[in-house]
């Protein structure tokens, strides 16, 4: 089991970020599974990281060779991918891992998760996508979503498919138990 991480670049203003970044860390690796992520040392990415592998675990970073300098690869990471354009990093971070958890961050991350959701909406997989809400930190974004389901650009099944936690043991939790839906129109893929 895989479990692929989404989070900022940066570190955020509120302690319980990088603390709640290390704690999911810890726990992925305590669990046995494996940590995809962007490849980074910086921020709560290099934070997971930095966790994972202190607790004794296997972490796979995939970073593009223009954010090699940017994003400062991670130099404990043994298993460190190199790809050519942010397309392939996400789509093979995608392919390596069985569920997707976004934590605080900016808009790579927002549009990481979105990206990823929006491909189980469409069936292209049947794999978990979840937010970690630490400290409060997506409250506006899960209203404004509720919102767009409200106003009907979003169904309600598809809404629900996004799973949100306020801790990391509860999103590892669910992420093992999901289940994507049956009979939405849109998920016909046979992918998974
Ligand atoms: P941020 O949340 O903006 O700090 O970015 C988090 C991570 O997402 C960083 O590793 C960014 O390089 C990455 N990122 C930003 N935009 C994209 C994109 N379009 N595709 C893949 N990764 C991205």
């Amino acid at each position: 089991m895989k479990l692929c991480i989404f989070c900022g670049s940066s570190s955020g203003d509120r302690p319980g970020y990088l603390a709640g970044a290390r704690e999911l860390g810890q726990a992925i690796a305590g669990r046995g599974f494996g940590l995809v992520y962007g490849g980074a040392q910086v921020g709560l990415m290099g934070a997971v990281a930095d966790a994972a592998l202190e607790a004794g675990g296997t972490v796979t970073g995939v970073i593009p060779q223009a954010l090699m300098d940017r994003e400062f690869a991670h130099p404990g990471v043994e298993d460190l991918r190199i790809v050519s354009s942010m397309h392939e990093r996400k789509a093979l971070m995608a392919g390596l891992s069985d569920g997707f958890i976004a934590l605080p961050g900016g808009i790579g991350t927002l549009e990481e998760l979105f990206e990823v959701w929006t491909w189980g909406q469409l069936g292209e997989h049947h794999k978990p996508c979840a937010l970690l809400n630490l400290d409060g930190y997506f409250d506006r974004l899960i209203a404004f979503l509720d919102e767009v389901a409200a106003a009907r650009f979003l169904k309600q099944q598809t809404r629900d498919m996004l799973i949100i936690a306020s801790t990391p043991a509860e999103v590892i939790d669910a992420c093992l138990s999901y289940q994507a839906p049956v009979g939405h129109k849109w998920l016909t893929g046979g992918k998974t």
